[in-house]
């Protein structure tokens, strides 16, 4: 085994150094970090889970909001049932809210509550049902069709992840919400981030996903989008050029930024360490999306 060098060391101690003003900046902050159900299973998982628990130990308020799309069709087609999407919303009948909410509240929850407790006492899983953190109303189809239990966020009350955060504690929320007569809903992970976000008078919003990030031309890799603000993403929005998964990531950012949260970022998951990279580092990686344009 060769001994590290010097220079080797002082590389390190460098790598280290260069984080200390962004903490400093995000320390006693709130960050909302959606993972997405494409970025699960994959390589930066592992990465993913450490860099959550890194950013609770410098003093960030820390939640996590998670999807789980795949499971949830997985689990559907081994009872039978086919998945049906209407503009992106999953077709939700009451067996199919059933086993949605077992696999998102029982399996993929707690399957990241597990990962990140390896650590120690840190995560604490709730969905959108606990403490009514999210409601929804009946999602109304324009074109008529019946969507089932599909729901927009209606109203947040983070009054419970408030006390998990002021205990030191990292929320982990599974995006099943209350509707009408008690009854759970299904509302998008991505939507329900930007509203948590925006309630909690967050710093930042990552969503964690299976590109680098918005690309100007999905087809075109050189087409990356690197920093927008706001205005240009509603811009995008309203041209409806952007399609399928990304639609909900660009309204969440705006409910989010319009809400008062300074900045979002769409980043590539499956990497190791990209939440890290772009939070403690001088080199920014994916989309930044910021309230402003700053001088
Ligand atoms: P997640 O589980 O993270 O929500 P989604 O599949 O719902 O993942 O959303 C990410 C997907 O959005 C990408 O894999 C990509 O296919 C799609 N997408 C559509 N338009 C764009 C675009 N302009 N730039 C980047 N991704 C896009
Ligand atoms: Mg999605």
């Amino acid at each position: 085994m060769t001994l590290p060098t010097i220079d080797d060391l002082q590389a390190k101690a460098a790598a280290v150094h260069e984080a200390l003003p962004w903490i400093k900046r995000l320390s006693g902050c709130t960050v909302v970090v959606k993972y997405g159900g494409a970025a699960m299973g994959t390589a930066g998982f592992d990465a993913f889970v450490d860099d959550v628990v890194l950013l609770r130990y410098v003093g960030v308020d820390v939640i996590v909001v998670h999807g789980g799309g795949p499971e949830v069709s997985q689990l559907m087609t081994r009872f039978g049932k086919e998945p049906v999407f209407v503009d992106g919303h999953r077709v939700t009948d009451a067996e199919t809210m059933d086993l949605a909410r077992m696999v998102l509240v029982g399996r993929v929850n707690k399957t990241l509550v597990g990962r990140i407790n390896t650590h120690g006492r840190l995560a604490v899983g709730l969905s959108g049902e606990d403490g009514l953190l999210l409601v929804a109303r009946p999602r109304v189809d324009p074109g008529g069709r019946d969507l089932g239990y599909v729901g927009d966020v209606e109203a947040v009350d983070p009054t419970a992840l408030r006390a998990l955060t002021d205990k030191g504690l990292v929320p982990v929320v599974a995006t099943v919400a209350a509707g009408p007569e008690g009854l759970p809903y299904n509302v998008n992970a991505d939507a329900a981030a930007g509203s948590l976000a925006a309630a909690l008078g967050a710093e930042k919003l990552v969503y964690l996903t299976d590109v680098e990030g918005l690309y100007a031309d999905l087809a075109d890799p050189g087409s990356l989008l690197e920093q927008l603000t706001v205005a240009e993403v509603e811009a995008i929005l309203a041209g409806g050029q952007v399609a399928a998964g990304m639609v909900p990531k660009l309204t969440g950012i705006v409910t989010a930024l319009r809400g008062g949260v300074r900045r979002a970022h769409i980043l590539d998951g499956r990497r190791e360490h990209a939440l890290l990279l772009e939070l403690f580092t001088d080199s920014g990686v994916g989309t930044m999306v910021q309230a402003e344009e700053e001088s």
